[in-house]
């Protein structure tokens, strides 16, 4: 089954999820380390964990997803065991 165009979008958008998230990931870890900061620093931890969880989810269930996974043409969802990016 061919991806469709939708699902190319998501892809895209997972994508774009996965280094903003290390953004603030790195944004975080230097306002610890330079700035001696934590609070900045869980700010942007909160940052990125609540863009995960709002935005990483499942396109047919709307399953949370497990972020640090990888995720290819054939990824599938571990709630519905459907395709992420294919049948949509
Ligand atoms: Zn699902």
């Amino acid at each position: 089954m061919k991806i469709s165009e939708k699902g190319l979008m998501l892809q895209a958008k997972f994508k774009q999820i996965k280094i903003a998230g290390l953004v603030l990931l790195i944004l975080a870890a230097m306002s610890f380390v330079f700035l001696r900061n934590p609070i900045l620093a869980l700010v942007f931890l909160g940052l990125e964990l609540a863009m995960e969880i709002k935005l990483y989810r499942c396109p047919h269930c709307n399953k949370m997803l497990d972020w640090r996974r990888k995720t290819t043409d054939d990824s599938c969802c571990p709630g519905c065991e459907k395709f992420l990016f294919r049948g949509l």
